[in-house]
């Protein structure tokens, strides 16, 4: 069975690729989660040590908190094959039987966003994951005949923004579960200090805490930052990204020192002057801001909610009193 290389995608394998020259390539160099690494780095010698392939493994979290970095660092750790592709790129059977058939023995296999799997795709990799087998069918019509198809012992690595859109069965099947969390500002400090390094960068120390500060609890947010600071450090003819520098710029991208961007204020002001502070419902916000519904729910509202500004309930989404504070403080 041969397999299609577009839909693989290309992390781990292009370092011209601005995200991917940063990206941690070991579990050392992985800042925060402590709890998610000890217990990582504990499956993965256990399994080397077994000289089998690691347990199926489930990440969840919000975007850009490195699930899928996380996945190539399993493979690095495993010393195995990584192969990456998203769930909508997986439309038909096939699709799914080709990636699975050349996967060399042990490899990782990373299926992000796996949350959005077709129930057919998502049926057969319940076999694959439980019986490393695939059911196949040959033939058509009366004459058709399933065979099962051993498959190469494989880990798969399945990351999702939304673990409650994943049903049970398939969840079951990961032996391993990891949770990622919003990262501490000390950790994002460390994000922030150990990027600069590499881009090349100079970064004051107080000038790091602040950008820590403002990214949302999230490394993917604390790199793209510290590279527009860098801009505007050039542009002042600073040889040093300072804290004057920040505070600058932050004024300039509209970003709050909650890290707020201007949609996430506008997500709280809709609510509280057209809503009367809620309950309103997703459906509705979204129109009202402009925004999908997968995004306010994904990327907006977990930080807000977070911040102790925004609650969900049954009914729909309420401004908290410090989310009113917060707005009387920066405006739109
Ligand atoms: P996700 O898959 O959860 O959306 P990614 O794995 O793509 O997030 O990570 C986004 C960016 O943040 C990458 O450039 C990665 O280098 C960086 N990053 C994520 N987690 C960490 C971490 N713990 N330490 C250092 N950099 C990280």
């Amino acid at each position: 069975m041969s397999f299609d290389s577009s839909l693989l995608q290309n992390q781990f394998q292009d370092d011209d690729f601005p995200e991917e020259s940063l990206r941690p390539k070991c579990l050392l160099d992985f800042r925060g989660q402590s709890l998610a690494k000890e217990n990582l780095s504990v499956y993965i010698r256990a399994a080397l040590e077994r000289k089998e392939a690691l347990d199926h493994v489930f990440i969840s979290g919000p975007p850009g908190l490195g699930k899928t970095t996380l996945a190539g660092i399993i493979a690095n750790e495993m010393g195995a094959e990584f192969r990456a592709t998203g769930a909508p790129a997986l439309e038909k059977a096939k699709d799914l039987a080709g990636l699975l058939t050349s996967l060399s023995p042990n490899s990782v296999f990373f299926i992000d966003e796996i949350h959005r799997l077709r129930p057919t795709i998502e049926e057969m990799l319940y076999i694959a994951m439980e019986d490393g087998e695939l059911d196949w069918i040959i033939g058509e019509g009366p004459a058709a005949r399933a065979v099962r198809v051993p498959l190469p012992p494989f880990t798969l690595v399945g990351a999702t923004t939304r673990p409650g859109a994943v049903s049970s069965p398939l969840i079951t099947r990961f032996g391993i579960q990891q949770r990622l969390n919003y990262y501490s500002i000390t950790e994002l400090e460390e994000v922030i200090i150990h990027s600069a390094k590499l881009l090349p960068s100079d970064i004051r120390a107080d000038a790091a805490t602040l950008l820590a500060q403002c990214s949302r609890g999230t490394p993917r947010v604390a790199i793209r930052l510290l590279r527009r600071m860098r801009d505007y450090a050039q542009e002042a003819r600073s040889p040093i990204i300072t804290r004057k520098v920040i505070e600058h710029s932050l004024v300039r991208l509209e970003i709050d020192r909650l890290g707020l961007v201007r949609l996430d204020r506008e997500i709280l002001h809709t609510i509280i002057h057209k809503f009367g502070g809620g309950p309103v419902g997703v459906e509705t916000l979204a129109i009202a801001v402009g925004e999908s519904r997968g995004t306010l729910e994904d990327f907006y509202e977990p930080y807000l909610i977070q911040c102790g500004l925004l609650q969900r309930s049954s009914r729909g989404r309420i401004a908290t009193g410090l989310a009113h504070s917060h707005l009387e403080e920066n405006s739109v």
